[in-house]
């Protein structure tokens, strides 16, 4: 189990949420030919697709970026248990959405987590409704799996990022967009877009959105680390293994426009599906008929947990 060295936590630009509306709405249309943002009452989570633990991204919004890829510094078995990052958080019986890695002394592996868990809180235990994808190592294939049908614990690997909230009902960004004629993902534009608005000021958004048409390249990190060090995205890019999956594909995102000095990685996404495909998100690869939906929320503070004394600059984004 790591020992958490240190928590920073630093405050966010968080705009009203129609003065957002407008400024996604510009500046997605940038990036895709149909665009329509709006602010709207979070759908029912716990509903299909999501299938989430809690009914809405509401309440006390907030992201951290937990740890690190560190190898071949060391410390690969760093493992980090989602109800003491929740303490961390300043938030009991939160609920927390994002990307991470499986903890290989529990999993036996790597693999890429898709991490949904409505932490503890006092006389309830936390609901873990994460997935975890890796490499089917009977055929190569990508394996998508309920991590609550293998796994106990609450622990995640390596590094995570994500974004916690209370998980109430309450007023969201709504993005839907369709046909991609710009060179960037959701995730990317999304960003761009608001660093480019704000460009001295710090804004985060989290949340989840639906790839509902077309198909997107996603990638798997092996099982085992290599024997030789990863040293630049090269090798990192070399290293994990690409695949084309399909829609409906549902994604867990946290990005940030711009990192007030905390060594963070600017934007993380994972997705899961009913259909047994999931893992890291790059982008969609069918721009002339994808479509989104999305819901997000502006974070109201950052916390660098455990920031590695080492901090590799590859494979942040
Ligand atoms: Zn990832």
């Amino acid at each position: 189990m790591a020992d958490i060295s240190n928590t920073e936590k630093v405050q966010l630009h968080v705009p009203d949420l129609e003065e957002l509306r407008g400024v996604l709405q510009a500046g997605l249309e940038d990036n895709f030919a149909e665009v329509q943002v709006s602010v709207v009452e979070c759908p029912d989570l716990t509903k299909e697709p999501f299938q989430f633990p809690v009914k809405g991204l509401c309440g006390k919004p907030r992201i951290t970026d937990v740890g690190g890829v560190m190898y071949p510094v060391g410390e690969i078995q760093k493992e980090y248990n989602i109800n003491t990052i929740s303490k961390e958080l300043e938030l009991s019986g939160a609920f927390i959405l994002g990307s991470s890695t499986t903890a290989s002394r529990i999993v036996g592996m790597n693999g890429e987590l898709i991490l949904l868990v409505l932490t503890e809180a006092e006389g309830r235990p936390a609901v873990n409704g994460s997935y975890f994808s890796s490499i089917n190592p009977a055929d190569g294939q990508c394996l998508l799996e309920k991590y609550r049908n293998k796994f106990s614990d609450c622990n995640f690997g390596l590094q995570g990022n994500l974004y916690a909230c209370e998980g109430k009902s309450g007023k969201v960004i709504e993005v839907r967009v369709k046909r991609r004629t710009g060179g960037h993902s959701l995730v990317t534009a999304l960003r761009k877009t608001l660093e480019g608005r704000y460009p001295d000021k710090s804004l985060a958004l989290g949340g989840t959105f639906i790839i509902q048409k077309g198909k997107a390249k996603i990638h798997i990190m092996p099982r085992e680390f290599p024997a030789y060090p990863l040293n630049s995205v090269h090798d990192i890019e070399g290293w994990m293994q690409p695949y084309e999956v399909s829609a409906p594909l549902v994604c867990l995102s946290v990005l940030v426009s711009r990192d007030p000095g905390l060594d963070l990685r600017v934007e993380h996404t994972h997705c899961f599906s009913h259909h047994g495909e999931g893992g890291h998100y790059d982008t969609d690869t069918t721009p002339d008929s994808v479509e989104y939906l999305g819901y997000f929320l502006p974070a109201e503070f950052v916390f660098r947990i455990d920031r590695p004394r080492n901090m590799h600059t590859v494979g942040r984004d």
